[in-house]
């Protein structure tokens, strides 16, 4: 069956034809700037990237062009819709409800509305994208994939603020975390690539791309994660960032005059090793360049996320009472070996040892610690369009 991926934000919709049946990718591309003017970049399996202007009022016309595309006689990949069998759409927040995928039906829209709240930039631009697919392929199938699910899990001690329990009540403000697709993909390839089976083992995954999360999977359970009721909590990020102390929110506002909104631009837009490193940049490569220039706030930006990952490591390693498998992954972990040894130079008292030449290759599948390492270390790339597709049809 051939499974559309949707990933669908405010302005933009990134998508995926994939083959389930080969998990070959048939067709890739992303709506750019919709309700601004709009436009479609395409890339069929095998053929060059094509980008194109096109209007886009809404994300109707932005899905009409990707089916435009995906069937053109010339550039498409399909002869007819009808050979589209299901749609898959990442979801942000699932909140409480959904601890699993879910065939979309009215039922599950309404539910899905209801966690609005807790994701307010991203559950209404993943409704909206389920709408007008529905409008435009009222017959297909559509599934919701949630990257909070996965983290259901974790029990009560870890997903409990140290805050009034009103608030828990009412509000549902909680720990719930995100990366789930890409950390229950990781894991599960992790426990297949260490040849022991998934429901025996501890692994820690650690998702580290501009947004950047650590995940704890024990016996296949995720049991605590560093993101918590959004996705601000936790590593020192790109742009966000992470842990810090709120009282520091009361000072700086005072400070510098700054409201609840300006306060918040900063923690996201602001802040992680890009305010960290004065503004070099929120790339990793670039921070490398300036770190070797002698630029020491870029040193420091590194140090401090290296830090970062490597306690959040060591504190799950304690959550799980043990580890047996650590997965690097996302742009940063699969790409960035010098982070990745400067992460793992902490946790020497697990006994790990990292191969010098392993670890020095670049965005592929690897072991990475040497044969006596008392933990394996993997790079596992991520595949959340993979990992949704393969949720689709099973559901279905
Ligand atoms: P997201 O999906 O959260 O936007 P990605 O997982 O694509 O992020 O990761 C993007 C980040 O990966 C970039 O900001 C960059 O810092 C880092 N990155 C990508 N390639 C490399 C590389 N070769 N070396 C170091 N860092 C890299």
């Amino acid at each position: 069956m051939n499974v559309l991926v949707i990933n669908c934000g405010s302005s933009s919709l990134k998508f995926q034809l994939i083959n389930s049946d080969s998990e070959e990718v048939l067709a890739k591309g992303l709506c750019e700037r919709i309700g601004i003017d709009g436009s479609l970049t395409y890339q069929p399996a095998g053929g060059e990237k094509v980008k194109s202007g096109k209007a886009m009022p809404t994300h109707t016309e932005a899905i009409q062009f990707v089916i435009e595309a995906l069937t053109d006689p010339q550039t498409g990949v399909v002869k007819s819709l009808d050979e589209i069998g299901a749609v898959g759409h990442r979801v942000v927040h699932g909140g409480e409800k959904f601890a699993s995928s879910v065939v979309i039906t009215e039922e599950v829209k309404k539910a899905v509305e209801e966690c609005n709240d807790l994701a307010p930039l991203h559950n209404p631009a993943n409704l909206i994208g389920v709408n007008a697919c529905e409008k435009l392929m009222p017959n297909t199938p559509m599934v919701a994939v949630f990257d909070t699910a996965f983290h259901q899990t974790m029990p009560e001690k870890a997903y409990m603020y140290g805050l009034p329990y009103a608030y828990y009540e009412k509000y549902k403000v909680r720990r719930y975390g995100f990366h789930g697709t890409s950390h229950s993909f990781v894991s599960r390839r992790t426990a297949e690539l260490a040849d022991v089976p998934y429901n025996a083992t501890k692994t820690i995954v650690c998702h580290l791309g501009n947004g950047a999360s650590v995940c704890a999977v024990k016996d296949g359970e995720s049991v605590d994660t560093s993101m918590g009721l959004t996705p601000l909590e936790g590593l020192v990020m790109g742009t966000r960032s992470g842990d810090i102390d709120p009282a520091i929110l009361e000072f700086i506002a005072k400070k510098e005059g700054l409201d609840i909104a300006g306060l918040m631009k900063m923690l996201n837009k602001e802040s992680g090793v890009y305010g960290l490193s004065d503004g070099v940049s929120s790339d990793f490569r670039d921070l490398g360049t300036a770190a070797e220039e002698g630029k020491k706030p870029a040193q420091t930006a590194l140090d401090v996320f290296a830090y970062r990952v490597a306690k959040y490591v060591g504190s799950y390693v304690a959550a799980m009472n043990g580890v047996d498998n650590i997965a690097f992954t996302a742009g940063i972990g699969e790409n960035d070996g010098a982070m990745r040894a400067s992460i793992c130079g902490y946790l020497q008292f697990l006994g790990i040892q990292i191969d010098e030449k392993a670890n020095a290759t670049r965005g592929e599948e690897i072991m990475i610690s040497t044969p006596d390492s008392k933990v394996k270390v993997f790079v596992v790339p991520t595949n959340e369009e993979l990992a949704i597709a393969r949720e689709t049809v099973a559901l279905l």
